[in-house]
């Protein structure tokens, strides 16, 4: 322990930790973000779809508009933060390399969610994958990183190596919902053919259409998986 710590008093100190919100430098004693930015991030709350885990504005309504509407492959899902609140953060943590975020939202994550996580009884998590070249880019797959952080608070194994990414996909921005859909046609391979798991977490950076997750959750389906669950870091509108 004692060994431990004074690792990680030189690692802050050569590679100080960002705080989520504001990206100043957090002190030490400060813990994984400054007391005063923590009321800039909303959690999702209590008033969400029953189904995608999205905020709704209507207490007595179960389900949001896309999920009363339609079919998804997945059995339920939650997210963390509120886009909005939180889409600066999520960006730096996607493409400025703060991979350091993702303590402070596996925490948040088990605080807010824990107990829901719990429920799920998942054997594994599985972060949504990245395009190789893509990845190779960037350096890493957020949903990967997140991924890591909430398994090991959660005490939840973790494996990407069951699934990849066999075709990039255009950036979501640009397509309407249909397109979004058609976009995402067999991007994902299942890999290994011998990994039988029934009840399994998917993770990713940011829930809005839900394409992605459905897209994925069926390709599980297909391989066997009976209860599909996701969390993810955002959720709600990008716009
Ligand atoms: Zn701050
Ligand atoms: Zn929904």
């Amino acid at each position: 322990m004692q060994t431990e710590n004074i690792t990680e008093r030189i690692v802050s100190i050569l590679y100080p930790r960002r705080c989520p919100v504001c990206d100043d430098i957090v002190k030490h004693n400060e813990g994984l973000i400054h007391a005063e930015c923590k009321r800039v991030i909303k959690p999702a709350g209590r008033v969400i779809c029953m189904k995608c885990g999205k905020p709704l504005t209507d207490p007595d309504e179960e389900y949001c508009h896309d999920c009363a509407s339609m079919r998804h492959y997945f059995d339920r899902g939650v997210g963390v933060f509120r886009y909005r609140s939180v889409s600066g953060s999520v960006y730096r943590f996607k493409y400025s390399g703060r991979k350091e975020y993702a303590d402070f939202y596996a925490d948040a994550a088990k605080r807010y969610l824990g107990s829901v996580i719990k429920d799920f009884n998942a054997e594994v998590i599985i972060p949504v994958p990245m395009y190789a070249n893509k990845q190779k880019k960037r350096g890493y797959n957020q949903a990967e990183i997140f991924a890591k952080a909430l398994g090991k608070s959660m005490n939840i194994p973790v494996r990407n190596d069951v699934v990849i990414r066999v075709r990039d996909t255009v950036p979501m921005k640009m397509l309407d919902s249909s397109e979004r859909r058609s976009n995402l046609k067999k991007a994902f391979n299942i890999r290994e053919n011998d990994v039988k798991f029934k009840c399994i977490i998917l993770i990713d950076d940011i829930y809005t259409t839900g394409s992605t997750m459905d897209e994925l959750a069926r390709e599980f389906r297909r391989h066997g998986v009976e209860r599909i669950f996701f969390v993810t870091l955002a959720i709600g509108q990008v716009v």
